[in-house]
């Protein structure tokens, strides 16, 4: 509603013909500039410059924002509550190497930055925090909620995940311990079964049904009304569920899908049935874990219905290392050859990942992530040539949330060379997911207020259902059916920055930075 949103209260202004402010909107007209390539028979490419005329609109009222997430009380249901608690309280607290105030590092829109351009007198970089480009709503606003099959409340659920310092969990306990979550759907063939002595907080039914339809909607409703929002993000941060089988006739179509839940299905997951409530109460749903939870019958009825989707798999750790990396080595004109990634982990994750199934659908995650570079090299690598790629996950509880993962890249550098770099990334899985799980809801809601058309066109509409903008933030990229899917990590930021610039009617940061090279 009008009366709960804020008054903008945007850094900059764009003084350009192509951009209007009214109360209500940004309004762009937007030039953008591809290049068209055609071959020809003798194997010759012609390139032509062309630009498309793109109007955009951009709602400036910051709505009040709820994040309901599945999975509440597992490590990062209670980390990412906490650090927006300590954040919003403004917290400060004792640890071992002096005071820490709470921050949130490692999340790209509230720690990082854009260059919004040079100084008109001095020609010096100006750059703005990433959160200032658009009217974005800051973490500390949203109200957090959810539900998880295991019934502690927040803060005990935060003391068992053993990941935040004891003095800076104590200045949080009283108001997490009122948090409790609300009853999840179990299919316990879905997750592994040594998870099944804390499902102690389950609706009745076992397999997929109309009534969880009806009730995770109905939570979200109510969820919206008690806390007065104008809008909520759901966000599965449960268990990875094992794969869905795809099935023609059961999940293969948005009908067959509704259809499969009516008549209790068991090839049906949890998180493709909240996927559904989602879609159906027109609320964006982002899947933080691998599995499948997007059948293609959910991503038709998420386009049927306008509603947003994204995932898969939240890109924190090894993965994003491994993006940016091979990013760098191929485009360096580095042949590389092998990547052996082995991980062990002492969380309930990785007990959950102890399981063959629920493993094998975080390995086909982290198996395709250097896809896209591999094949846009075609001086290195022949036509379906790749890597040697393996990936390793074990379970060590002693190391606890602490992950660690050890990487070996393996590659051919001049006249038959070997360049080997190994790495040892040792940290907390669930301060790393934190930030990306609050990430993927400003952008997720961001995208609910941007619109597009064509100059020809008489209304506005929005972006694809499928959020392919949410790449960099997650490990296997979700995108519209029969578009690309791009991994690598620089070009995944420059298409949030770009997109976002645009929006504004700027143009992309092209780096040519000509000012400091032609005078
Ligand atoms: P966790 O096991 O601590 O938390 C998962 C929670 O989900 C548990 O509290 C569990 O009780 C609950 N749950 C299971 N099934 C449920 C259902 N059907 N409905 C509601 N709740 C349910 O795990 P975590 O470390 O918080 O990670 C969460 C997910 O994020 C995992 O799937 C993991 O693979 C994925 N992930 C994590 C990271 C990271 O932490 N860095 C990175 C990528 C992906």
């Amino acid at each position: 509603t009008a009366d709960s949103a804020q008054s903008p209260k945007e850094l900059f202004t764009v003084n350009s013909p192509n951009v209007v402010y009214t109360d209500d909107h940004i309004k762009s007209k937007y030039i953008y500039r591809t290049t068209a390539v055609s071959k020809s028979a003798d194997g010759k490419f012609t390139a032509t410059p062309k630009e498309t005329t793109y109007d955009f609109q951009v709602d400036r009222k910051v709505p009040k924002v709820g994040m309901m997430l599945v999975g509440w009380g597992g490590n990062n249901g209670s980390t990412v509550t906490a650090g927006i608690i300590a954040n919003r309280r403004g917290l400060v607290w004792d640890t071992k190497e002096g005071r820490q105030a709470a921050n949130y590092y490692g999340s790209v829109i509230m720690g990082s930055t854009i260059k919004l351009g040079t100084d008109a007198e001095t020609n010096e970089e100006i750059n703005i925090p990433f959160h200032d480009v658009l009217p974005m709503v800051h973490p500390n606003d949203i109200v957090v909620g959810g539900w998880d099959i295991s019934s502690m409340n927040i803060a005990a659920s935060m003391d068992r995940a053993q990941v935040l310092e004891p003095t800076l969990k104590a200045l949080v306990y009283k108001e997490m311990s009122l948090m409790k979550p609300l009853p999840s759907i179990y299919y316990p063939d879905f997750i592994a079964a040594n998870q099944e002595d804390r499902a102690d907080n389950v609706l009745p039914g076992s397999k997929a049904s109309m009534a969880h339809v009806e009730q995770i909607r109905t939570d979200i409703r109510t969820f919206k009304a008690e806390n007065k929002l104008d809008k909520v993000i759901v966000l599965w941060t449960a268990n990875t569920e094992r794969y869905a089988d795809i099935i023609p006739g059961v999940n293969d179509t948005a009908d067959n899908l509704m259809k499969a839940i009516e008549q209790g299905h068991e090839e049906v997951s949890p998180s493709t049935v909240f996927s559904v409530a989602c879609i159906l109460e027109k609320t964006a749903f982002i899947n933080g874990s691998p599995q499948n939870t997007f059948v293609p019958g959910a991503i038709q009825l998420a386009e049927k219905h306008d509603s947003f989707i994204g995932g898969d798999d939240f890109k924190s750790g090894q993965t994003k290392m491994k993006s940016a990396l091979v990013d760098f080595l191929i485009n360096a004109g580095i042949k590389l050859t092998s990547i052996a990634s082995y991980n062990h982990l002492g969380n309930n994750d990785g007990k959950n990942l102890s399981s063959q199934k629920q493993f094998r659908s975080k390995e086909i995650s982290k198996s395709n992530v250097v896809d896209d570079m591999v094949a846009a090299n075609s001086v290195l690598y022949a036509k379906d040539e790749h890597p040697d790629h393996t990936v390793v996950i074990k379970y060590m509880p002693a190391v606890g949330d602490n992950k660690r993962a050890l990487d070996e890249y393996y590659a051919q550098i001049f006249m038959g060379g070997h360049q080997t770099i190994s790495i040892f990334n040792v940290c907390e899985d669930s301060l790393l997911a934190s930030p990306l799980i609050i990430d993927l809801v400003l952008v997720a809601e961001m995208m609910t207020r941007i619109q597009w058309k064509t100059e020809s066109a008489a209304e506005y509409k929005g972006f694809h259902s499928v959020l392919s903008i949410l790449s960099y933030m997650l490990k296997a990229p979700l995108t519209p059916p029969g578009t690309p899917v791009v991994n690598a990590l620089a070009k995944q930021r420059s298409a949030l920055t770009n997109i976002f610039r645009a929006c504004v009617g700027l143009q992309p940061e092209s780096d040519m930075t000509l000012e400091h090279k032609l005078f």
